[in-house]
């Protein structure tokens, strides 16, 4: 019994007003993987890198306990590349550049020893591959949950919504689901995805918070008011790792945990932002992060009686 996480294992390039980085490891599933170690240790990832991505970085991933039988290395190729620049407030970003290389010809091997997968995370790649892997598990995972990127929405937006339709809970961000839908109300835009397919839908706010919706219930978690926000870039998947890591701890898929599993994304993004890149997310303590959670808990706790 396993959680599969499949997405970009990336070299990325950053800038924020605090600072610029050469290339440094990113990728969707990295910053995923890594989050979801922290609450189960039977991670097992899909992606393809190429040769010029270092060994150490895979080492760590085996450190946290991910697997990495279904990570191709591409001999003579490139790994994926991205890079970004943040606009003063945070929230807003451009992409400077998109570098498939390795993942324009990538087919997506499932070991055997993956086939038992329970929980799936569709971390931020090509619909078509994230489509792939889930056609490519023999039985299908108790829980899928798939995020994406207005990149997509731009480029494949066919084989986006195919795969959109087939998963359990969509992530997006509050841009992308205006994007999707042409609503500027995120309930209605809410509305409109919640046809397209999946059960659930969350809507990341960035510094403003999360929602989560499915069909007749809202719940809100606040994002942790933080007096620096170094680096977002990754934030997004650390919060999708922290959410489906702590169902995957938990076993339990009704809507009342995944509202505290929202809680603990949002608590494993909070880490993710402090400093550039992975740094801040590869050596947490666990009482590091019941801190943070108690943290959310005291901020949106308040006593009214109604009379
Ligand atoms: P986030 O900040 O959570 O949206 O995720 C940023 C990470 O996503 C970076 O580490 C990038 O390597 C990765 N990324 C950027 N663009 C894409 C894309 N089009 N598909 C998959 N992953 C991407």
């Amino acid at each position: 019994m396993s959680l599969v996480v499949v997405g970009t294992v990336a070299f990325d390039a950053i800038e924020t007003p605090f600072g610029k980085t050469d290339k440094i490891i990113g990728g969707a599933a990295t910053y995923s993987g890594t989050a979801a170690s922290y609450f189960t240790k039977d991670i097992k990832l899909v992606s393809v890198v190429g040769d010029d991505f270092p060994k150490e970085q895979i080492e760590q991933f085996h450190r946290h306990g991910m697997k990495t039988e279904g990570l191709q290395v591409k001999n003579g190729q490139k790994t994926f590349f991205w890079s970004g620049r943040y606009h003063t407030d945070m929230n807003t970003r451009d992409t400077l550049d998109t570098q498939l290389n390795v993942l324009l010809d990538f087919d997506p091997v499932i070991p055997e020893s993956y086939q038992d997968c329970e929980f799936l995370m569709l971390s931020n790649l090509m619909p078509s591959l994230q489509k792939n892997v889930l056609d490519r598990l023999r039985k299908r995972p108790k829980l899928v949950v798939m995020d994406t990127m207005n990149f997509w929405m731009e480029t494949q937006m066919d084989a986006l919504m195919e795969i959109i339709g087939l998963v359990d809970v969509l992530t997006v961000n509050d841009s992308e689901a205006r994007q999707l839908t042409n609503e500027y109300s995120l309930v209605k835009a809410a509305q409109k995805i919640l046809k397209m397919g999946p059960k659930y839908l969350i809507i990341k706010k960035g510094e403003h918070g999360a929602l989560l919706f499915n069909e007749d219930q809202v719940f809100f978690a606040p994002a942790l008011p933080l007096e620096d926000v170094f680096d977002p870039t990754g934030a997004g998947d650390t919060f999708a790792g922290g959410f489906i890591g702590y169902i995957a701890q938990t076993k339990d898929i009704s809507f009342d945990n995944m509202k505290r599993a929202i809680i603990f994304g949002s608590a494993m993004a909070s880490f993710c932002v402090e400093k550039f890149g992975l740094e801040r997310l590869v050596d947490l303590k666990q009482d590091e992060i019941e801190e943070r959670v108690q943290e959310f808990i005291d901020l949106v706790q308040f006593d009214i009686a109604l009379v």
